[in-house]
C-alpha cells in the first residue's frame, strides 16, 4: 500500500547502500497503475517518438497516477537510464524522447477541473492538450491564455512560459499559473504556489522540466467570450513600410489585441509570397474589434485576403503538421526593440531570399510583470522572432552555415532567448535563455531539488557547485 510513497524510497535508498537490487521490468509492472510499454509491444510504434523526433527508448511509462511518476523515476535511477518527460509531445527540440532510456508519457493525466466557477480557477493534468482544454473551458465562458496549436501541451509549454494569443490581455501562461504539484527526483510529492515551496514556484514559471516531473497546474482562467480573429494578408511589396507600419500601431494598441506577422516565401503559384498579419482581439465587443482591427486594415500596401471573424477563443487555436523530408532549425530571439534599422535588414534579407519568419507583438500585462519574478525574465521585449530554416536533409555544413546567414542578421538586435522555440540545445541556448543572476538562482533550486540531474532531458540547469 502506498500510502506515502517518498518513505518508501528513503528506505529502498538506505537499502541501496549495497544491498538492495534494482527493480526488474516484472515489478515495476506489477505496482505501477498505467501502462507500460516496452519495444515489440502493440502499442509502441505510436509512443516512441515525439511529434518533431524519432526515439527509440527502452520503455515508456504511461503514467496515471503521481505514484506511478514516482515509480518510474526510481526505476529510471536504479537503472542509470536516460530519462525523458512527456506530456504533449511537441519538443521542438525532441526531448520528449530518447534513444535506448525511459520516457515517462503523461497524456493519460489529462485532467480538465473548474475548481471554482466564481473564482475562475483551473487545474489541468499535465499531460492535457490545449486545445482540448479551450473546449472544456468554453463551455464555463473561460479561457486560458496558452499557445496558437491545439496538439502543444500544457506541461512543456506552461514550464517555458507560453506565449500566447491573449498575451498581452493576460501575460504568459505562467503569469496565470497558481499552483504546481510534482514529484521530485527522490519520489518526494509537492505542491508549490507563492507560500509553499516559493522558490520551487518561482523556477518552474520559465525554467523548464528540470526541477521534477509536474503532475497538475492550477490557473487563473478569465471570462473569455467570442473574439475576433484571423489574418489580414499583404503583398509583401514594400516589406519595410508595412513592418513599420504594423509596428507603430502595435506601440499604442490595446492590450486586447494581441497579433502576430508571418513573413512567407512563394510556395508556387497559388501561394505567392506574403505578409500575414494574424490577429486576436478578444472581446465579444464588434464595434470596438473593428476599430482596434482598422489600422491594422489599412497598412501601406495591397490587401490579399482578410477572414478575420467573430469566432469561439478555443476556433482560433489550430492543428500544425510537421513538414516531412527535411531539416528545420529554429533559432528565436527576443528584441528589446523592433528599430527601423532591424526592419531594414529583414526587409532586405527577405528582397534578396524570402524566407519563413513569424514576429510576435508583445508588451501589454506580459510586460507589466518585474523581470525577477518569474525565471522568465525577458519581460521589456517590444517583440520575440522565431526564424524557422529549412534545408534539404543532406545540406552540407556549409550549405547549413550559409543557409543561416539571415538569422545572423537579425540575432545581432536580439537580446535573449525563450527554450520553447529552439530545434537544438545547447549550453549557449540555455545561456540565451537565462540572464545570469536568474540561472544562479535557478541552479541553487535545482541543487536543493534534483542535486543529481537526474531530470537532465531539458534546457538543463546544472546544480550550483
Ligand atoms: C507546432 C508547435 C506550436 C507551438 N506553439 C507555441 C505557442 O504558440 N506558444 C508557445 O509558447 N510555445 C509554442 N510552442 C513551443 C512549445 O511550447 C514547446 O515545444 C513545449 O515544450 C511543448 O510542450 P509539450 O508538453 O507538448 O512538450 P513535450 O515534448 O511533452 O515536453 C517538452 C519538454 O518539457 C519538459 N516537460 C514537459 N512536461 C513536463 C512535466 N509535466 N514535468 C516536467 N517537465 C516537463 C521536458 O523537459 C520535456 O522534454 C509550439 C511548438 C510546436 C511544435
Amino acid at each position: 500500500v502506498f500510502v506515502d510513497i517518498s518513505i518508501f524510497y528513503r528506505i529502498i535508498g538506505l537499502m541501496n547502500d549495497g544491498t538492495a537490487p534494482p527493480k526488474s521490468i516484472q515489478t515495476l509492472k506489477q505496482a505501477f497503475s498505467g501502462e507500460i510499454i516496452l519495444p515489440g509491444d502493440d502499442a509502441y510504434e505510436t509512443v516512441r517518438s515525439s511529434f518533431m523526433e524519432e526515439g527509440h527508448p527502452a520503455l515508456v511509462a504511461m503514467a496515471e497516477t503521481q505514484d506511478d511518476v514516482a515509480l518510474a523515476i526510481q526505476y529510471a535511477c536504479e537503472h542509470s537510464l536516460i530519462l525523458s518527460i512527456r506530456s504533449g509531445g511537441h519538443s521542438n527540440a525532441g526531448l520528449s524522447t530518447n534513444e535506448g532510456g525511459m520516457v515517462i508519457d503523461l497524456s493519460k493525466m489529462n485532467s480538465v477541473e473548474v475548481l471554482d466557477r466564481e473564482k475562475q480557477t483551473v487545474r489541468l493534468g499535465a499531460g492535457a492538450k490545449w486545445g482540448i482544454v479551450a473546449k472544456t473551458l468554453k463551455d464555463f465562458g473561460l479561457a486560458l491564455t496558452s499557445g496558437d496549436t491545439v496538439s502543444v501541451g500544457i506541461g512543456g509549454l506552461t514550464l517555458g512560459a507560453g506565449i500566447g494569443w491573449m498575451v498581452r490581455k493576460y501575460g504568459l501562461a505562467i503569469d496565470n499559473l497558481l499552483a504546481v504539484e510534482l514529484v521530485t527526483a527522490d519520489g518526494e510529492k509537492l505542491r508549490a504556489d507563492k507560500n509553499r515551496n516559493s522558490d520551487l514556484f518561482w523556477a518552474v514559471r520559465g525554467g523548464g522540466g528540470n526541477f521534477g516531473v509536474v503532475t497538475s497546474f492550477e490557473f487563473q482562467a478569465h471570462q473569455v467570450g467570442k473574439v475576433y480573429a484571423g489574418v489580414i494578408t499583404y503583398k509583401p511589396d514594400n516589406l519595410d513600410k508595412l513592418l513599420r507600419g504594423w509596428r507603430d500601431y502595435m506601440r499604442e494598441a490595446p492590450d486586447e489585441l494581441t497579433t502576430m506577422l508571418a513573413l512567407m516565401p512563394s510556395f508556387g503559384p497559388e501561394m505567392p509570397s506574403s505578409f500575414m498579419v494574424m490577429c486576436c482581439w478578444d472581446t465579444d465587443d464588434k464595434e470596438a474589434a473593428e476599430a482596434a482591427l482598422k489600422p491594422l486594415r489599412n497598412l501601406d500596401g495591397e490587401v490579399i485576403s482578410d477572414d478575420i471573424k467573430e469566432k469561439d477563443y478555443c476556433d482560433v487555436l489550430e492543428e500544425a503538421h510537421k513538414p516531412e523530408g527535411m531539416k528545420i532549425i529554429v533559432n528565436n530571439t527576443f528584441v528589446p526593440e523592433l528599430s527601423d534599422a532591424l526592419i531594414d535588414t529583414i526587409a532586405e534579407c527577405f528582397k534578396r531570399t524570402p524566407f519563413v519568419m513569424q514576429i510576435r507583438s508583445l508588451g501589454g500585462a506580459m510586460a507589466r510583470v518585474p523581470a525577477d519574478a518569474t525565471a522568465f525574465a525577458h519581460r521589456d521585449s517590444e517583440a520575440f522572432i522565431v526564424l524557422p530554416t529549412f534545408l534539404p536533409p543532406t545540406a552540407t555544413d556549409g550549405e547549413t552555415d550559409a543557409a543561416l546567414e539571415t538569422w545572423r542578421k537579425v540575432a545581432a538586435y536580439g537580446k535573449g532567448a525563450y527554450i520553447n522555440f529552439f530545434t537544438h540545445n545547447t549550453d549557449e541556448d540555455v545561456a540565451a535563455a537565462y540572464p545570469e543572476a536568474t540561472l544562479k538562482r535557478l541552479a541553487l533550486i535545482k541543487k536543493q531539488y534534483d542535486p543529481q540531474n537526474v531530470f537532465n532531458q531539458n534546457y538543463n540547469i546544472k546544480p550550483a557547485g
